[in-house]
């Protein structure tokens, strides 16, 4: 049976002086050092200023993926890394990991083949991998798994596969893994304060939770996971360090399931921007994305602005019969992208993370992917241990996930019995949470996310 909240508050004050490592940021780079950490039996404490997943990792474009496109960049340590990473999701929570073909469309022999070759070493680097490998399409098979797709695009491509996933319910599962294990997760409770001692070490850290009073916590570690804000706690720990962090906000629209009019993806090569654009069914809806604006610094919350919305339009248009009038929701996300050095540009810098150890002692998790986040975890768990001189190494290339597979999505259950469970099993706290990120509502349909917030919003803070 899970805590309820206020038995974690509880829970967070009398531990306040045995803590072995507090995770900072809730979303996929602290949830998965916390479960690594947990996994090795170290005592660990996770804290999300709101909810779990509400920034960055609620946005993504919900694939678990190699990442054809970094191929095109000579990326292929990472393409590797992300593709174990996509086998070992299959292994340990394949009832909510979903594989899914892509279908990317070619301009002529020459093009085919140049695909076809990237696509090659992709299905090389998955060596050992359960999915089907890469084929070349003939126009007869496009027409039936693409119905949609524009006659000119239909002639002739590629297909190849990956695998997507609802990016707050793997979160959710990994948080309830982590609680069996022995460790506490706190949401919506902000750390306001970084407490150093005399020599400049990092001993300790002032949280708020919502509607209580300041707790002053102290543990031998800290992890700095907070994404695209890491920069703002890596200076407060540090007043002269530089900013690592590039923020890049990427947009996407959400159609109907009948833009694209089957279960199968589409890749669309070379926006104008020299990127790609996906059209993926989900959920019963078709997701259409992304862009990669440069954006001075993360706000909470980013919306799509109005140039990111016509630019996804007329990169589709050619591809798909996309209607603005059919725009059912749209989402933004700030990527976290790490600078190695001065002057690089968003779209040009590797998705790979960085691990930095600040001389007080404090561990950043900068970058990297939804689909990495288990191995970025398992670095993070690995600095720990030596820092606390631990021996028992990460478990979580084996550990299956504890998943509620589909639960928000029964049609059998009411909503307010679904916002019932999502407060007393999933940490849910505001009608936001239960709308955005159990049911994932606002994502899917805005109009019905608001006529079920009515439906709901006594039941919450
Ligand atoms: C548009 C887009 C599409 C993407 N698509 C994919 C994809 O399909 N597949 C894939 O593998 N990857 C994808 N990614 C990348 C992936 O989503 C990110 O790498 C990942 O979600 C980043 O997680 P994070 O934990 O580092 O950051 P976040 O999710 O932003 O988490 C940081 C957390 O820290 C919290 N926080 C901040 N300050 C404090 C504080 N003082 N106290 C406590 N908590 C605090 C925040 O509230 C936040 O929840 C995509 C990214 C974007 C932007």
């Amino acid at each position: 049976m899970p805590l309820s909240r206020d038995k974690r508050i509880e829970q967070l004050a009398q531990k306040s002086q045995q803590w072995e490592a507090i995770v900072i940021g809730g979303g996929a780079s602290g949830i998965a050092s916390a479960l690594d950490l947990a996994s090795r039996g170290i005592k660990t404490l996770l804290l999300e200023s709101h909810d779990f997943t509400s920034e960055t990792s609620s946005r993504s474009t919900k694939l678990i993926h190699g990442g054809v496109r970094y191929l095109e960049q000579g990326h292929f340590g990472l393409v590797k890394e992300a593709l174990r990473e996509r086998k070992l999701l299959l292994l340990n929570a394949g009832e909510i990991i979903t594989p899914l073909p892509f279908f990317i469309p070619t301009k002529g022999m020459r093009d085919s083949f140049y695909y076809r070759a990237g696509l090659k070493a992709y299905d090389l680097l998955a060596r050992n991998e359960t999915l089907p490998p890469s084929s070349f399409r003939k126009q007869s098979e496009i027409e039936k798994f693409l119905p949609h797709l524009s006659p000119e695009h239909q002639r002739q491509g590629v297909s190849y596969w990956d695998a997507q996933f609802d990016d707050c319910e793997l979160a959710l599962a990994m948080v309830r893994t982590f609680e069996s294990l022995g460790g506490l997760a706190l949401n919506y409770s902000p750390v306001t304060e970084l407490i150093h001692n005399s020599r400049g070490q990092l001993t300790g850290l002032i949280t708020q939770p919502k509607g209580k009073a300041p707790i002053s916590l102290g543990s031998q570690t800290f992890i700095n996971a907070t994404g695209p804000f890491s920069d703002k706690l890596r200076q407060q720990d540090n007043p002269k360090t530089s900013p690592r962090i590039i923020t890049s906000r990427g947009s996407h629209l959400v159609f109907p399931a009948a833009l694209l009019g089957a279960q199968h993806a589409l890749l669309i090569p070379k926006t104008k921007d020299g990127r790609v654009l996906f059209a993926v069914p989900w959920k019963g809806v078709t997701l259409l994305g992304t862009t990669d604006i440069p954006i001075a610094e993360a706000t909470r919350d980013p919306q799509p602005s109005a140039q990111e919305v016509d630019f996804i339009l007329n990169e589709a248009r050619p591809y798909l019969p996309v209607d603005q009038h059919e725009i059912l929701a749209s989402f933004a996300g700030f990527r976290p992208l790490v600078k190695r050095h001065a002057h690089q540009k968003s779209a040009r810098i590797s998705r790979s993370h960085l691990i930095e150890k600040s001389p007080s002692g404090m561990i950043s998790l900068m970058g990297g992917k939804w689909t990495t986040a288990r191995q970025m975890g398992e670095e993070v768990g690995d600095q720990i241990s030596d820092m606390l001189q631990y021996k028992k190494p990460s478990q979580t290339a084996t550990l299956p996930l504890l998943t509620h597979p589909g639960f928000y999505q029964q049609k059998a259950l009411s909503w307010s019995k679904k916002a019932r469970w999502a407060i007393e099993n999933d940490h849910a706290l505001t009608v936001e949470d239960f709308i955005a990120r159990r049911t994932r509502l606002s994502f899917l349909d805005s109009q019905q996310a608001q006529l079920v917030q009515k439906e709901v919003s006594s039941l919450f803070l």
